[in-house]
């Protein structure tokens, strides 16, 4: 177990923060991008009923941990984070944690889907394979939400497409235009990947696009082994 201390708190949208945070005594923190931590908060007598679960969305090479947070109304832990925490505020953290880690030879395309704060974990794997030269194919990343205000680490998606050929970024947004589509995340992976089975899809966010995402690549005969998803909710 590590203590985490609050470094930095940055507001993102009208309801989702940055967080920065240091693990007191730890220069480097080994995980696979991809992986989340546990935060054990003051909301809860019961350790366990005070766990809640958060990506990491810096990769291993920054020296400090970052996470993009939703608040949720009535939620016992994001009301702490953004209501009581700040700058300096320290609470037990757990982990790294989880499987939704990248293949270890990237030898077919990388579709990466979310749904608002699920784009944590592609952050941290983005920016881990350009950082360390990791050989790998095309890479999709699709970023669905309803309107313009809830984008997240758009510039910074926008000027690594930019940079990277390897990598084309996509928004939808299901109640606005944006750049001539308005839609669900669905129909662009369903129109680049329809008749061809040479990705892994990771699926990260709400349930029920994990859900009607993974129906489809199961329809369409995509193999399981090539599907990896985290659910949030
Ligand atoms: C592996 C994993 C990684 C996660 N990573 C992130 C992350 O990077 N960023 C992030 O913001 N969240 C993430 N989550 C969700 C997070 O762990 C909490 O569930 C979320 O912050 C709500 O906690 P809470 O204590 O505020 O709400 P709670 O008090 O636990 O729940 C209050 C009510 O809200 C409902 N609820 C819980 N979560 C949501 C939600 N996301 N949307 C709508 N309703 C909800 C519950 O069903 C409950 O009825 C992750 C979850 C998992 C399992």
């Amino acid at each position: 177990m590590y203590t985490g201390r609050i470094v930095d708190i940055k507001k993102e949208t009208f309801d989702t923060n940055q967080f920065i945070i240091e693990l007191l005594g730890v220069k480097q923190f080994e995980f696979n991008p991809g992986q989340f931590v546990s935060f054990q908060l003051p909301i809860h007598e019961n350790p366990k009923k005070a766990l809640r679960h958060y990506s990491i969305a810096s990769s291993p090479f920054e020296n400090k941990l970052k996470f993009i947070i939703n608040k949720v109304e009535g939620g016992l832990g994001t009301s702490f984070l953004f209501e009581k925490a700040k700058i300096g505020t320290e609470f037990p953290i757990l982990g790294p944690v989880g499987k939704f880690i990248l293949p270890e030879i990237i030898d077919r395309d990388l579709v990466m889907i979310s749904t608002g704060t699920g784009v944590a974990p592609f952050r941290s794997m983005l920016n881990y394979i350009y950082e360390k030269k990791i050989p790998h194919k095309k890479i999709h990343l699709i970023f669905g939400s309803k309107k313009k205000e809830n984008l997240l680490y758009h510039d910074e998606f926008k000027a690594m497409a930019k940079k990277q050929e390897s990598l084309e970024y996509h928004v939808a947004l299901s109640r606005e235009n944006f750049n001539g589509f308005q839609g669900y995340v669905h129909s662009i992976y369903r129109d680049l990947y329809r008749n061809r089975q040479n990705a892994h899809f990771y699926l990260c966010g709400f349930k029920q696009m994990i859900m009607d995402a993974r129906s489809w690549l199961q329809e369409n005969n995509y193999n399981r082994n090539y599907i990896h998803f985290e659910i949030y909710d």
